[in-house]
């Protein structure tokens, strides 16, 4: 059984769509092991995107990321990382699969509702950055 790290990301609390997010998820067959509405740092949030240092669009990432509040989670289920990948959708709404949840709420491909972790170590990397293991049940 895997985990992956997700985080509803600030377009997605300002419309009061973590249910309707997490209701997608759910349905998908993960199952959201830990939850915490936080507002980001600009530190946390430079760490967390410090791949993305080198591109254009960086510093607009960290100013949305840090804009209002986001939900940081953990989801476990058989191969999670991909499976909730697939239910992201692509990065850019406009090239999204019908039902994804981008597809259905991403107003951009800045704005684009939800993060997931895109390999093991990464997600193994985000999880620690957010959660300690009492936190994750
Ligand atoms: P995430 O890492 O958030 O799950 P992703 O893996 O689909 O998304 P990445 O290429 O890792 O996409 O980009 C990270 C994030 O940076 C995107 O989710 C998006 O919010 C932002 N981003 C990516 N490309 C652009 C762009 N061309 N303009 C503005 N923001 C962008
Ligand atoms: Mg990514």
């Amino acid at each position: 059984i895997e985990r992956t790290f997700s985080i509803l990301k600030p377009d997605a609390t300002e419309r009061n769509l973590t249910g309707a997010v997490n209701a997608v998820i759910e349905k998908a067959g993960l199952r959201i092991i830990a939850q915490r509405r936080i507002r980001m740092t600009r530190d946390q949030a430079e760490t967390f995107y410090a791949v993305h240092k080198a591109r254009p669009f960086f510093g607009e990432l960290v100013d949305f990321m840090i804009s209002g509040p986001v939900v940081v989670q953990v989801l476990e289920g058989e191969g999670a990382i991909a499976k909730y990948r697939e239910v992201m959708g692509a990065t850019d709404p406009a090239k999204a699969a019908d039902g994804t949840i981008r597809k259905l709420y991403a107003r951009s491909v800045g704005e684009n509702s939800v993060h997931g972790s895109d390999a093991p170590e990464t997600a193994a990397q985000e999880i620690a950055q957010f959660f300690s293991g009492n936190d994750i049940a």
